[in-house]
């Protein structure tokens, strides 16, 4: 292996450190970050990651509140536990973990979050105002991929940066992010001709796909950062990511793997908007 590893694991341990320093001095001030996590239905995969969301709020101090719906609740009632959250003080952070039953409509569960507690950045107010250059909530896994290239000392102005994925929680918003930071952007997907062509080109290679190892070392040129969003299963069912790593490896400049690269910088994104969220609050008291 010749590419610089992007250590996710201990970047996100960094972070969590300086977090709780920040969560101390917000108690000493009175005010507890809170972050509520609402559950709907019983989804193996959703009931483990808002486990592990749970465990890093607890972990620094943050208090986070675990709402459990069965399957068949309502979207008029979902609506109104998210307005009630929205009327509590001490809920700084709202988080409904996706994907929900489908008779409840994504978006309008989205919409009603308080713009002001939607820690994820998924409101449309906070895509706007990242599309617009605006300070705001930015989505999880791509802030924390940005956090991870600047920590390295990446630079990224200038840049050509390929996405691959066009989600609307991480290939849009990464793009959105990297050419806020001046990268000249370009998005690709499932309707890419000749993906290689692309990628190839690439200074910075985000891959946001979902197909377990499908970027190998033709995808990519000499020297370029690559990003690693994939979550999969392998022939084995082992965990492994969009990139293919030990093929990629010699290629690369810098690499993330998977396990230990982006996703515990995803849910440490999560902690500082929340701690961001309590932030604001204060800041607000004191304006008044
Ligand atoms: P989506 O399924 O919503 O999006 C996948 C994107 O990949 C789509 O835009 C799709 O194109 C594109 N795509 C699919 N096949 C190809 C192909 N053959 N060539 C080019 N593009 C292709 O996934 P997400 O964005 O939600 O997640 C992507 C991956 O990242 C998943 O493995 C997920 O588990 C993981 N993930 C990891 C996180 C972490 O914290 N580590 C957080 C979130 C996600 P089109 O739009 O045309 O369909």
């Amino acid at each position: 292996m010749t590419a610089n590893l992007i250590d996710g694991k201990k970047i996100a341990a960094e972070t969590r450190k300086n977090l709780q320093i920040e969560v101390n001095q917000l108690v000493e001030a009175g005010v507890k970050p809170g972050l509520a996590v609402i559950l709907v239905g019983d989804n193996q995969a959703s009931r483990t990651y808002v486990t592990n969301k749970q465990k890093s709020c607890k972990a620094i101090g943050i208090e986070s509140i675990l709402i459990e719906l069965p399957d068949y609740v309502t979207e008029n009632e979902l609506l109104n536990q998210i307005e009630e959250l929205n009327n509590r003080d001490d809920i700084h952070g709202i988080l409904v973990q996706l994907p929900l039953p489908k008779h409840i409509s994504e978006t309008k569960v989205i919409e009603t979050i308080s713009s002001e507690k939607d820690v994820d950045g998924f409101h449309p107010v906070n895509i706007g105002k990242m599309m617009t250059g605006q300070d705001t909530f930015f989505p999880c896994t791509p802030f924390g991929i940005l956090e991870m290239l600047k920590y390295e000392g990446i630079s990224i102005s200038g840049k050509h940066a390929v996405i691959v994925g066009r989600s609307n929680i991480v290939g849009k918003p990464m793009g959105q992010l990297l050419l806020n930071e001046n990268a000249t952007v370009t998005y690709c997907h499932s309707k890419t001709k000749d993906l290689a062509s692309y990628t190839r080109e690439a200074d910075i290679l985000v891959a946001a796909i979902g197909k377990a190892k499908m970027i190998t070392s033709e995808y990519v040129k000499e020297g370029a950062t690559v990003i690693d969003v994939g979550m999969n299963r392998d022939e084995n069912g082992k965990l492994c990511g969009d990139v293919d790593f030990a093929d990629v490896s010699d290629q690369a400049g810098f690499i993330t793997p998977v396990p230990g690269g982006v996703g515990p910088m995803t849910i440490t994104m999560l902690l500082y908007n929340t701690v961001k969220s309590a932030k604001n609050k204060i800041n607000h008291r004191n304006l008044k």
